[in-house]
């Protein structure tokens, strides 16, 4: 595979169902493959590279139609062009995964030819843990919701310097972070990683998203628990939003 071709998962058109722009329309393009396996994940199918990628034709009919990996600039940037009616419908462009920044090579090719002729804000969600990749795009995105992972949550060892960094530099953007947590987090790992967030700026939006049960998550964080985790936030933090994913509710994408 070349630069100017992208390992693919899906392609839609919906509401943004998490995070500090919940609820606005964007066109999602979904990239193949992640560096992580957090045990919370609900994009399993982004995980691995699949022959082929779905594109939803019509916003919320599922009437998908499969495209054959890996995709051309060209073939993206006519596909985020044709769910561009009516005419201002959409908040901005997601990149979205799996984990986007894995292809950071072709990222940099890819964001210049689309902005030509879109003009919309490029909104990247990443796990936060590839740095030194986002450094190399970020001048071609304009906001960044970037994951703050909590061991407790992802199963997975604690992320906290590559974390530090990947905010160091997504602050020269605008930014918000988001903190996945299960009824197993513990508020000391929740302090450091807001400590974190307030040594880069105590400014910086987190939202705290109760996890969905998922796979071998079954249950969801106790309500005392979710007050608990906005009282340590809050101390150090200026504006804490909990908001649990919602796009699940409705039904769409
Ligand atoms: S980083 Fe995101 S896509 Fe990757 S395993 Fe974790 S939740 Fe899933």
């Amino acid at each position: 595979m070349s630069t100017t071709e992208a390992q693919i998962s899906e392609v839609f058109n919906s509401i943004q169902g998490e995070g500090l722009y919940l609820g606005e329309r964007q066109t999602f393009l979904r990239f193949a493959g992640c560096n992580l396996a957090c045990q919370y994940c609900d994009t399993p199918q982004a995980l691995t590279i699949p022959k082929e990628f779905k594109v939803e034709i019509t916003p919320g009919k599922k009437d998908f139609k499969q495209f054959t990996n890996p995709a051309t600039i060209q073939q993206l940037i006519d596909l985020a062009n044709s769910f561009q009616k009516p005419r201002g419908v959409n908040h901005s462009l997601c990149l979205t995964g799996g984990e986007p920044l894995l292809q950071v090579d072709f990222l940099k090719l890819f964001l210049p030819a689309l902005k030509k002729g879109l003009d919309l804000p490029i909104y990247l969600e990443t796990n936060g843990v590839l740095p030194d990749h986002l450094l190399e795009v970020i001048e071609l995105v304009d906001i960044i919701a970037l994951d703050i992972k909590l061991p407790s949550a992802t199963g997975l060892s604690p992320y906290w310097k590559e974390h530090k960094k990947a905010l160091e530099t997504a602050y020269l953007k605008e930014v918000f972070v988001k903190i996945v947590f299960t009824r197993e987090s513990k508020v000391q790992e929740l302090d450091e990683a807001v400590s974190l967030i307030a040594q880069v700026d105590e400014k910086i939006p987190l939202v705290l998203q109760p996890v969905t049960p998922h796979g071998p998550i079954k249950h969801r964080p106790n309500p005392d628990q979710i007050m608990a985790f906005h009282n340590v936030a809050k101390r150090k933090l200026k504006t804490v939003k909990v908001i649990p994913q919602v796009h699940k509710i409705f039904g769409v994408l």
